[in-house]
This record gives C-alpha cells, structure tokens and sequence, in this order.
C-alpha cells in the first residue's frame, strides 16, 4: 500500500486508515480479528477515541506486539485540562502503549469549544504537557464547523485536523483544506463514505483518490469490507463520466436532507441534539439495533422536545426541514428501535 507524511509531522502512514467506531458493537475477539486483518492488509493507521467506548480497548489488544509499525491517534472531548489529562491516561492504559502519536481534541465545532479548550486550564495545555513528557507526538484537532477548524489552524498550534470529506460533504475543499496544505497540517478524512449514507464505496473511494492529501479513515467491521477498500486502492480507476453523473444525481438527491453536522444550527434552546438525531438513517445502516440504542439513544430522547421555533432552520446552511426531518427520525427510531 502507498504511504503518505501526514501534513509537516514526520508519521508516514498508509494511505487509508481505520476508523474505530464501527468495532464498538463487535463482540471482543472479532473486533481484534478485524484489525489485525487491518494490518496484514497494510493500513498502518489506526483512529479511536475515548468517546468510542471499547473501540480503544479492542484495538489496544489488536496492537499489541505491533506498536511500532503503527500510527495511533485518539480524541478527548473534554474541555479542561484535568479532565483531560484524565482521559489521556485512561487511553495510554486501554490501547496498551507508553504515547500517542495524535491526541486529538475531539469536535471542536463552535466558537465556545474552542475558546475553552484554548483557555488557561483548557485541554490543549494538557495535551501540551503531555508532549512535553513524551506521551503524546503531535497534536490534532477534529471539528465539523469550517469557521471554527479555520480559527484553530490560524493559531498554528495543531499538526492535523480531522473534518467529514466525501463527495457530498466537500466544501472543505473551497477554503479549509487549502489552509491546512498552506500551513502545512496533516488532514484526516473523517466519513469517507458520508457515515454509512453513501452506498456507492467505488465512487467514494475514486472521489477520495483525487484528494491523495487527504488521510481517508472508513470505519470497517469485517474483513471482506477492508479488503472492497484495499481493492479499490490496490487498482485505481478514473472517474468516468457515468461516475460524475451519478456522483451528481446522489448529490442532488441526498442534498435536501442530508444533514451535514456542521452544528450550525446549534445551540436548542430545548436542548435538542440536532445533528445527532439526524444521524439516525446512517447509523442504522452500519450499526446492530443494540449499537444504535446505545450510540444515539440519549440524542432521540431530546427529539421530543422540539417546540418547533424554527430558529435552526434559519440558521441551518443548506435549509434542511429539521423539524420535519426530527419528527421523522424520532418516528422511525420508536418503531424500530426502542420498542
Ligand atoms: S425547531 Fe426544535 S430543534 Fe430547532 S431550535 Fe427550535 S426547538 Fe430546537
Ligand atoms: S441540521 Fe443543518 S446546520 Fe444543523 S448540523 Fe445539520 S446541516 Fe448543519
């Protein structure tokens, strides 16, 4: 497989990586079965979070005895310092190893995230303490908000940034990704194939390959998925005139609903999860009843308290009916899921 330097840091990683959500619901060993066909199929890097419940655990058991063939990046959403440098312990522990090579602070989508992690107390000092002593290499963000990835690049202080890329979400292409090139970050394609909503992998993965800066990471759940994917890069193929039409009747068709996670909507007065709630369809796709139950169960609760002020349609970018669109999620999640 192909290597790529991620951004001015000095990993040198394979040219797809893995994503670690999709291992949550597996039982232990087939999770740990999956990743290490990962490895024997070349991919050398590994995304989790401490967010991803067991997705650390399995993987650190994955890895073991490989740790130095591999790039591991995982995430803390937290915000303060303490919480943390907490929470990079807990990973150090789970996937078994003395450092991490990305430690991520995990969806900083809106000024305030932002702001807090970058405090005085905030998490970034810890993830720089943790530089300073060695347990941690580089230090990335990860966002779903082009302004607020924008403000974090401009300060200079992250080496990667993880943002959604596939064909349906690619304004990063207009102004976020040419900063990162320009400043020389590391990029990390998150839901390379729109988190389950793009069935169509072949034209995913030749749209993906016209980015080659960009470090894709699928989130796969057997082998015969990560051997579709390292097939598609083992032999690469244009893009056809037949793929763009299709690329544009997918994006014309899915453009009215697709919901984009770009929070800009937020935040609810109610306290409506919007974006999680609008995850619904794609999530069922890749995850058992249990898995989506547990992912986004608390999320449709908040559904019902949607008074319908339409303040976030006003706010929404691409106009989306999130109304409706909550009403019909919440709808299909009580049928089939908390029954
Ligand atoms: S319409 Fe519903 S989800 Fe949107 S801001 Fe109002 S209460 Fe929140
Ligand atoms: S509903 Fe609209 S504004 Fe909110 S996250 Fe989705 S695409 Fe963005």
């Amino acid at each position: 497989m192909k290597t790529l330097r991620l951004g001015a840091t000095e990993l040198q990683v394979s040219e797809i990586g893995f994503g670690g959500i999709p291992i949550i619901p597996l039982p232990r060993d087939e999770a740990v079965s999956v990743v290490r066909h990962c490895l024997d199929a070349g991919i050398t890097f590994f995304d989790t979070a401490n967010m991803y419940t067991t997705s650390e655990e399995k993987l650190g058991i994955a890895l073991k005895g490989h740790r130095s063939q591999v790039v591991i990046a995982t995430k803390t959403a937290l915000r303060d310092a303490r919480g943390a440098a907490g929470h990079l312990d807990l990973s150090l522990r789970q996937l078994q190893t003395d450092w991490i090579d990305v430690y991520q602070l995990h969806n900083v989508s809106n000024e305030d995230a932002l702001k807090q992690v970058l405090a005085p107390g905030g998490a970034y000092e810890a993830a720089a303490r943790a530089r300073d002593a060695g347990k941690v290499r580089f230090i990335g963000i990860s966002s779903h908000s082009i302004p607020t990835a924008m403000e974090a690049l401009k300060t200079g202080l992250f080496q990667t940034l993880q943002f959604p890329f596939n064909f349906i979400e690619n304004d990063p292409l207009q102004e976020l990704f040419p900063l990162a090139v320009r400043n020389r970050v590391g990029i990390i394609g998150m839901k390379p194939l729109g988190g389950g909503l793009l069935e169509r992998a072949d034209l995913c993965f030749k749209f993906l390959q016209q980015h080659p800066y960009v470090l894709p990471i699928p989130g796969v759940r057997s082998n015969k998925e990560i051997d579709q994917i390292v097939q598609f890069y083992r032999n690469p193929e244009p893009m056809s005139e037949a793929d763009l039409k299709a690329i544009e009747s997918i994006r014309s068709d899915l453009g009215k609903k697709f919901c984009h996670r770009c929070e800009y909507c937020m935040p609810c007065e109610q306290g409506v999860q919007i974006s999680s709630v609008l995850m619904l369809k794609p999530a069922a796709k890749r995850l058992s009843r249990e898995g989506v139950k547990g992912w986004l169960g608390a999320a449709m609760e908040t559904a019902e308290k949607c008074v319908e002020c339409g303040e976030c349609e006003q706010k929404c970018p691409y106009k989306l009916p999130i109304s409706d669109l909550l009403k019909e999620n919440l709808a299909l999640y009580k049928h089939y899921f908390s029954a």
